[in-house]
């Protein structure tokens, strides 16, 4: 994979619009969730981590360090997710194709090949049986691999996609 070719775009998800932060790391985009209540906490962390800050609090971007440019955030404007991050995909021209599933969708973590072997009895026997490439969560230890439920969210991806 050509990491050094990748943009690195990362993301800190307010907690009024936690859903893009799960399609974000579909997409391959490190993106933290802010679960917090205090906004000094959110962007004293983006400002730390150079993350961008999606929000749809609008007092948030009235501060200092956002208006002068020197932290970025976007103000979401839909309560739902799909034009949630269609606004994002679009305002920072993102490419949903680049490096889908490469981050657990729970954790944030980068998911680490394995092979069919090291899988055994930790997958269900159908899926074993058809499935050879398969991932793992270091944190959560949660197994991926490109069944119905990848084809489904591929799918999902796919109506994003430009053209
Ligand atoms: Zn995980």
């Amino acid at each position: 994979m050509e990491i050094s070719l990748i943009k690195e775009l990362k993301f800190i998800v307010d907690n009024n619009v936690g859903k893009l932060a799960k399609w974000l790391r579909m997409m391959g985009y490190d993106a933290v969730l802010f679960d917090g209540s205090d906004d000094s906490y959110l962007v004293a962390k983006a400002l730390a981590e150079d993350r961008i800050i999606l929000t749809r609090d609008t007092q948030i971007m009235k501060r200092g360090v956002i208006t002068s440019g020197r932290l970025k955030a976007i103000l979401i404007n839909s309560d739902e997710p799909e034009p949630q991050i269609r606004q994002v995909i679009d305002t920072l021209n993102l490419d949903c194709r680049l490096r889908p599933f490469t981050l657990c969708l729970e954790c944030n973590q980068p998911l680490e090949e394995r092979s069919k072997d090291q899988v055994k009895d930790r997958v269900p026997p159908y899926v074993f049986l058809t499935q050879k490439q398969y991932m793992e969560c270091p944190a959560c230890h949660r197994i991926y691999w490109r069944g119905t439920h990848w084809k489904a969210m591929t799918e999902k991806l796919k109506r994003f996609l430009p053209g």
